[in-house]
């Protein structure tokens, strides 16, 4: 097919559907919005009234949903499992397949599910991709993908880590070696995405072996409203002496802890002012935060055995030199010197904040996983034109 190089970009949350229209031939952003409070009272109905608002939306702005110069669609999907490995096209038995994942997810699958048939029904004609934000991290060895439970168990209920923010952790690993002028091939990153979720990710020479989400995002570091790592009897003590319900225990962990649960507050922001008033449980909700970053820094230290970069991305990471420094002061020992003038600096370009004599450069990444969903979704939809 000839002059169709628009992408249109889909993220189907629960109570949300993003778009962005950007145009392949120069990676141009020609579109970006978002349609919210799906299902709320007063809101969007439902999801296909949603796109069709998006679409009517884009029209408006002379970019209608009928044009030919649209090659395809692509979807963030939440979780592939250990099916679906890499971008793939959406086809009855690959919706299905989606479809059988939702107990992994059931949050987010049904959502993706339903920004994917909308789609198909407004332009059936054009390739649908599904791109899995778990798929960066089905290389991650065994070693590292298991929890050391009941095998049997395990196999039975896809109990092993799958992690998340693939397509993130993708696309700054890659710019990382960009930034450094160097093959991706020949760089292990470390890529802290803090974000409201947040991840961390050990990626050896463009592939990734080990990263802190698990069966679920809710593992790993400190988030803005999940709790990250925490003894597994924690949930069972809730359940014995608290007489909490599954529903209630779910509730705290992924929506009333992490920075929100330690101090009130879950953005990152509003928790720095209050720490410059001298406010001790913003203070202790980001020390902690800070200590739990550290944690995994050392970790995939470990891991990796040789470090060339650590990155920062999403939200806080891109935005907060108090977070970069706090979380890399002091580890001289492990090759890290940071540069806090320019640390301060604030910009939206790709940047360094290292020093010079830094054996490992510390990098800030602006992350785009919209246009990694579409460059994924291009690749796909040309070569199987
Ligand atoms: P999401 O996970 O929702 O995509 P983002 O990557 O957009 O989240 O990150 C959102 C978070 O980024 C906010 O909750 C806030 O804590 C943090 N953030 C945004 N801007 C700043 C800033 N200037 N300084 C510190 N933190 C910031």
């Amino acid at each position: 097919m000839s002059g169709a190089t628009r992408v249109l970009v889909l993220n189907s949350g629960s109570s949300s559907v993003k778009y962005q229209l950007i145009d392949m031939d120069g990676e141009e952003r020609l579109a970006a919005g978002a349609v919210e409070r799906i299902g709320e009272p007063g809101g969007t109905a439902d999801h296909a009234q949603a796109l069709r608002e998006a679409a009517d939306e884009l029209k408006a702005r002379g970019l209608g949903l009928d044009s030919p110069e649209l090659a395809a669609v692509g979807h963030r999907v939440v979780h592939g499992g250990t099916r679906f490995t890499v971008p793939t096209l959406v086809t009855d038995e690959v919706l299905a397949g989606i479809e059988d994942l939702v107990p992994l997810a059931p949050l987010h699958n049904p959502a993706n599910i339903a920004g994917i048939r909308v789609a198909r029904d407004l332009r059936p004609d054009l390739p649908q991709v599904a791109v899995f934000d778990t798929a960066f991290h089905a290389t991650i060895p065994e070693a590292a993908a298991r929890y050391a439970v009941d095998t049997a168990t395990a196999d039975r209920y896809g109990i092993r880590r799958y992690g998340f923010h693939g397509t993130s952790h993708a696309y700054v690993s890659r710019a990382t070696a960009a930034l450094l002028g160097r093959d991706p091939a020949d760089v292990n990153v470390i890529v802290l995405h803090l974000g409201n979720g947040a991840s961390a990710s050990a990626v050896r020479g463009g592939v990734c072996v080990d990263t802190s989400m698990g069966l679920t995002p809710l593992e790993g570091l400190v988030m803005g409203t999940r709790s990250g790592d925490l003894d597994p009897a924690v949930v069972l003590h809730l359940e014995r002496v608290g007489g909490m319900s599954t529903g209630e225990i779910d509730e705290l962990l992924n929506r009333k802890s992490g920075l929100l649960g330690l101090c009130g507050d879950n953005d990152m922001r509003e928790i720095g002012r209050r720490m410059a008033e001298g406010d001790k449980a913003a203070r202790l909700a980001f020390d902690v935060y800070i200590h739990r970053l550290r944690r995994y820094v050392g970790a995939f230290t470990a891991v990796l055995g040789r470090v060339d970069a650590i990155t920062f991305t999403a939200g806080v990471g891109e935005n907060s030199a108090a977070v970069r420094e706090a979380a890399l002061s002091d580890l001289h020992n492990l090759g890290v010197t940071m540069d806090s003038v320019r640390n301060a600096v604030r910009g939206a370009a790709a940047r360094l904040v290292s020093a010079d004599s830094s054996r490992v450069a510390v990098a800030v990444v602006p992350t785009d996983e919209e246009l990694e969903i579409a460059r994924d979704t291009y690749a796909l939809a040309v070569q199987s034109d």
